[in-house]
């Protein structure tokens, strides 16, 4: 296998080919073991042999733009697939994790990543999650004057190995989805860089905290151009030399540039690459790559995003005002993105027979519909493929990241198993379950099951 094909990335590149024949594989498979079927009509799989080539693609990227020696770590953003074994499986090929929230450090930890390979970033840390940190050693990002109070008296009361940097706002612009653009001018993230008076606070900070040692910048997510991305990230670049400079040493060692490489979801091919990223930052700013600075990235749609897909059985074929419409087991709980905001989010769908196999057959405008109780509960909407039957399977493809890892519990709807999947060296595919599938017992469990008569119990005064 050419593993250097999807840093390399160009169209028709053998990796991403490769991905397409293992996937359809590992579908076929799915239904031939009983992973998929009529009693399990809903399954999220993970290419275990895809995710390793995108973590491999990535440290390749920056090793070959960054000098000798450099310090990097590629924290990966949890919160695009909060899943303990991808953790693992990433930390086993050099990736840390980037968390924001207690419930992704627990995760990060549950998959024994190392403090020394974790970072926290979140807007609205507490007191207790500070003191973790701290404690535990893990870099943290201060998003803001009053959390870096917070921290400022921490550190007076107990000395901390943690690294320790200001999330700014380069302010550059927004990219195509408002959304997750997070270098606006009124975006909630970090220090807004070009407010007034703003940058002489950040440099103050520095000049007044030996311990501050890091500048932070996330620039956006999907739809942010390659161009916007290197343009926040060279004025971060710019602001650490500017403090170094006005403080008259190298305080700020590391750069944390953030992530948000956007993904194709329109084919197979993955554009832009990591490479590609890498050259446009290398063009842009030489002087992040020189050695001077330790770098920190925080990926997470493009290591993820095409490796995952969901399958589901088609219940009922129907056919609605002249339109067929097929009624699977995927809707807006395993693609809530897609199936409220369809146009930002349009995802590819692909047909299988009910053996697993690609439909084949002329293309038929369809809709392809998820199990919810409203009409927009739709994963596709007048989409031409093989026309889908009962017991067919619909799959919506690169969904390994914030798809369905990240259930919606609409409708009470089962939380779908997730397995992780590899070719087995003879011509089959072999699975391993990431996570099982969710049961009613659960849902009953989670949803006050234990405390069915507590409202009967509460009596207003004077009423009976
Ligand atoms: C969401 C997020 C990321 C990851 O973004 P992707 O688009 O998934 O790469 C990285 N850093 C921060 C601070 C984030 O909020």
């Amino acid at each position: 296998m050419d593993k250097g094909n999807s840093s390399a990335g160009g169209p028709g590149g053998d990796t991403d080919g490769e991905r397409a024949v293992r996937r359809d594989e590992a579908v076929r498979a799915a239904v031939e073991q009983g992973l998929l079927g009529p009693g399990s009509p809903i399954v999220g799989l993970l290419d275990v042999t895809g995710i390793r080539e995108s973590a491999a693609a990535l440290r390749a990227a920056f090793d070959e733009v960054t000098a000798p020696g450099t310090p990097v770590l590629h924290a990966f953003a949890v919160k695009a697939t909060p899943l303990v074994p991808v953790l693992r499986l990433l930390r086993e090929e050099g990736i840390g994790a980037e968390v924001a929230s207690p419930g992704e450090l627990a995760l990060a930890r549950a998959a024994g990543l190392p403090p020394g390979r974790t970072v926290l970033d979140s807007p609205a840390k507490t007191p207790a999650e500070l003191r973790e940190a701290l404690a535990l050693g893990i870099a943290v990002n201060a998003d803001n004057p009053q959390e870096l109070d917070r921290i400022d008296g921490l550190m007076r009361s107990a000395a901390s190995r943690s690294p320790i940097g200001i999330r700014v706002n380069p302010q550059v612009g927004a990219g195509a989805i408002e959304a997750l653009s997070t270098a606006t001018a009124t975006s909630k993230f970090g220090v807004a860089l070009r407010d007034e008076g703003a940058r002489e606070w950040v440099v103050r900070a520095y000049a007044e905290r030996p311990w501050l040692s890091r500048l932070h910048a996330h620039t956006g997510s999907q739809g942010v151009p390659l161009s916007l991305m290197a343009e926040g990230v060279a004025a971060t670049y710019a602001l650490a030399e500017e403090i170094n400079r006005r403080i008259g040493r190298p305080q700020i060692d590391t750069i944390d540039i953030g992530g948000g490489l956007p993904v194709n979801f329109a084919s197979d091919v993955t554009t832009p690459t990591y490479a590609d990223y890498a050259r446009v930052l290398k063009e842009s700013v030489p002087g992040l790559f020189d050695g001077r600075y330790g770098l920190v990235t925080e990926f997470g749609r493009s290591l993820l995003a095409k490796h995952g897909t969901v399958v589901a059985r088609v219940e009922y074929a129907k056919s609605a005002g002249g339109r067929p419409v097929a009624v699977t087991h995927a809707g807006v709980q395993v693609a809530t993105r897609t199936v409220y905001a369809p146009g930002a989010w349009p995802l590819r769908i692909a047909a299988y027979d009910g053996k697993g196999r690609p439909k084949e057959g002329p293309e038929v405008v369809q809709d392809v519909a998820g199990p919810a109780c409203f009409a927009g509960d739709l994963l596709a909407q007048a989409y031409p493929l093989p026309l889908l039957e009962q017991g067919d399977y619909a799959a919506a493809l690169d969904t390994g990241a914030y798809y369905f890892a990240h259930h919606y519990a609409y409708n009470s709807l089962t939380r779908p198993g997730i397995y992780g999947f590899a070719p087995d060296g003879a011509g089959g595919t072999d699975f391993a379950t990431v996570r099982e599938t969710q049961t009613v017992e659960e849902i009953v469990a989670e949803s006050g099951g234990a405390h069915a008569a507590a409202l009967t119990t509460l009596r207003t005064p004077g009423r009976r």
